[in-house]
């Protein structure tokens, strides 16, 4: 009867987000493939996370809009130890913070690429990850020529 080393199992699974009432649209719009973020009809401020009065107006007046699926990567780390075991083997990876195009919203997310080939200014796109049946998270992944 073999049993495995414990640094040969299967990792956990990974956490997946629970959205919130106000949080949902979002999640259910990367599902369809679509990207979207909150903007405030009142002042046309973007909000990410989305809220539920506007942060510079307190209008409520939110609605949902689609956006550019490109961005830059404005800085980034590379991350050696697994922050849960989940990720252990995952490690190392690369974790960025990328300037959405046509917006002023940066999204923070992990870039889909070799952490040797990241660097600041880097052009990128979404990357749809489904990461369960009913759940698909984004990343960000090199910009393809169009
Ligand atoms: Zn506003």
């Amino acid at each position: 009867m073999n049993s495995k080393a414990p640094d040969q199992a299967q990792p956990p699974p990974k956490p997946i987000p629970v959205p919130s009432s106000v949080s949902a649209p979002f999640w259910e719009a990367l599902r369809r493939r679509d990207f979207v973020l909150q903007r405030c009809s009142g002042c046309g401020a973007y909000n990410h996370p989305p809220k539920i009065t506007c942060p510079r107006c307190h209008s409520q007046r939110l609605e949902w809009v689609p956006v550019s699926k490109t961005g830059t990567v404005y800085s980034y780390t590379i991350v050696h130890r697994p922050p849960l075991p989940a990720f252990k083997n995952d490690v190392p990876y690369a974790v960025g913070l990328v300037d959405i195009d046509g917006t002023d919203v940066r999204l923070l997310s992990s870039l889909v690429m070799p952490p040797g080939e990241v660097k600041v200014g880097l052009p990128v796109q979404v990357m749809f990850d489904d990461v369960a049946p009913d759940f698909t998270l984004f990343r960000f992944e090199k910009r393809t020529a169009s």
